[in-house]
């Protein structure tokens, strides 16, 4: 049986005092459960703090986004060494506001996964479609592409040490959900698209959920075949709203 991975992007939220109060709620009210896991995604100047506030806990640490290159003059970009020696594990990669709103191409996407992968740090994918591109019957089509191009880079055996997150971008931040079924149903894609590949790389990866995920949707979704998890934006910000997602976890 996977694991389930309950994964908080703090996006651009949250300053020293409000980073406290939050993981120490985070950590006092963290369910015990071998199978359910914990990882936070602060911005890049808290990273450092939030390690050394984390040491010895079960939660995990991952960054927002990371650069390609492993070094040099690339002004206010961050490595993959860097993140690790401060003590992350994990970087997300392709997020839809960084494809959208920054312009990542998913052949940008693959590149930093890529750079993840060489340097040791665990990526989590994000793929997902618009509205329009949902309405227009192209859902697995995009997804396909943005797999696609991370694939043709990498090569399957990367994904071995990698997740995915199906994040609908009509979703993302909106109140709406996907059903569990139409989740379902791209995750059950991804994994059939990765396990063309390897079948068995396909069944160990987690594929996470993202968008608008509560305490109140967040088993009706984890409890599906294909959801591993979830990546929450709005509710990781509250140490109340994420612990009802990971005890939410922790009852399946
Ligand atoms: C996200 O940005 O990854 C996300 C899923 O946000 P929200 O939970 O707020 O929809």
């Amino acid at each position: 049986m996977r694991d389930i991975l309950v994964a908080g992007n703090w996006k651009m939220n949250g300053d020293t005092a409000r980073n406290s109060e939050l993981l120490a709620g985070i950590l006092a009210g963290a369910p015990t459960s071998d199978r359910v896991k914990l990882l936070v995604c602060p911005p890049f100047p808290y990273l450092a703090d939030v390690a050394r506030q984390i040491a010895g806990s079960p939660l995990q640490l991952g960054a927002q986004t990371v650069s390609e290159h492993p070094a040099g003059a690339f002004t206010g970009e961050v490595s993959v060494a860097m993140l690790r020696d401060i003590g992350c594990s994990h970087v997300l990669v392709g997020h839809s506001e960084r494809r959208s709103l920054y312009g990542e191409s998913s052949s940008d996407v693959a590149a930093k996964f890529a750079a993840a992968i060489d340097g040791g740090l665990r990526p989590v994918l994000c793929v997902g479609e618009t509205l329009a591109e949902r309405n227009a019957g192209q859902t697995e089509q995009v997804v396909d592409q943005q797999l696609n191009a991370v694939l043709e880079r990498v090569g399957i055996a990367a994904f071995a040490r990698a997740i995915v997150a199906y994040e609908p971008v009509w979703a993302i931040g909106t109140g709406l959900t996907a059903t569990p079924q139409q989740a379902q149903d791209v995750h059950r894609h991804i994994r059939s698209v990765l396990a063309a590949h390897d079948a068995d790389i396909a069944e160990a990866i987690l594929i996470l959920y993202g968008g608008s995920v509560k305490g109140d949707n967040a088993a009706g979704l984890f409890s599906m075949p294909d959801i591993d998890g979830g990546l929450i934006g709005g509710a990781s910000l509250k140490a109340g709203d994420f612990l009802a997602i990971a005890d939410a976890a922790a009852s399946l």
